[in-house]
């Protein structure tokens, strides 16, 4: 049994003083939830004040990037072991790192050897553009990315990966993917995929979720889906109704 894993993706939203409000609001009600893991990610420099107000609860903290090297010259990143003292979570290749910063599946698959390294539970983001899903490419690109950040991983570093599919068009958009399209590419595209270079029984174990625009009305219809093992979610978490999302997805 995969246990389900809400994790929420604050982006550049919420100061330290505003993610500690946030989360003194809606801990009680998280920590209410169970059958699921949950877990948010603050922007990096709010991420002390949120393990501060998290403590003695089960939400978990995650960074939403981090960099692999593990010190040196490397202006404005975050090492491992930085956010470790912090975070059991890293958001890795989120596709808007990949679109305005430059991210490449090669410097993910070290990110997420890193994270591995370290402790960390690596979210591992891939999903096509619209471009792409029309030109009907989903398939070939997003089993591309599934193959690029997993390569040379063992079985056991990942199956202690989570992996998020996030259709681009479906971020921040308002128009979230049907339970039949992001259960088909879940189970058919991403778990087809980690079988193939893995093998089955770790396509089993890994929890895959879906991401973009989920909300708290259409989550339970997504983690109806077997293959769908809860989301990754932007701008519904940043709202108290975030403890009506997780409550719904368990
Ligand atoms: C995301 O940022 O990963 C995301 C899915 O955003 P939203 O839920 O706002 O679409």
């Amino acid at each position: 049994m995969r246990t389900p894993i809400i994790a929420g993706n604050w982006k550049m939203n919420k100061t330290a003083v505003e993610a500690a409000a946030f989360i003194a609001q809606i801990r009680d009600g998280l920590n209410a939830v169970s059958g699921v893991d949950i877990a948010v990610c603050p922007p990096a420099i709010a991420i002390p004040a949120v393990a501060e107000a998290v403590k003695g609860t089960k939400i978990g903290v995650g960074a939403q990037n981090m960099y692999f090297a593990e010190s040196g010259a490397y202006t404005g990143e975050l090492a491992p072991n930085m956010i470790t003292p912090f975070c059991q979570y890293v958001i890795l290749g989120h596709s808007e790192r990949r679109a305005y910063f430059g991210e490449t599946d090669e410097g993910v698959n070290k990110k997420i050897k890193a994270a591995l390294a370290h402790g960390l539970t690596p979210m591992v983001c891939v999903g096509e553009s619209l471009e792409q899903n029309e030109a009907g490419e989903t398939h070939s690109f997003v089993s591309g990315q599934v193959k690029a950040a997993f390569a040379g991983l063992t079985a056991e570093q990942a199956t202690a990966c989570v992996i998020a599919y996030e259709p681009i068009w479906a971020i921040g958009t308002g128009r979230t993917a049907t339970v039949e399209q992001a259960g088909s590419i879940i189970g058919g595209t991403v778990r087809a995929t980690i079988a193939e270079i893995l093998g089955d029984e770790v396509a089993q174990q890994i929890r895959i979720q879906y991401g973009g625009s989920v909300t708290e009305k259409n989550i339970a219809e997504l983690m109806a889906h077997p293959d769908i093992d809860g989301a990754l979610v932007g701008g519904a978490s940043l709202k108290p109704s975030f403890v009506e999302l997780v409550a719904n997805a368990a």
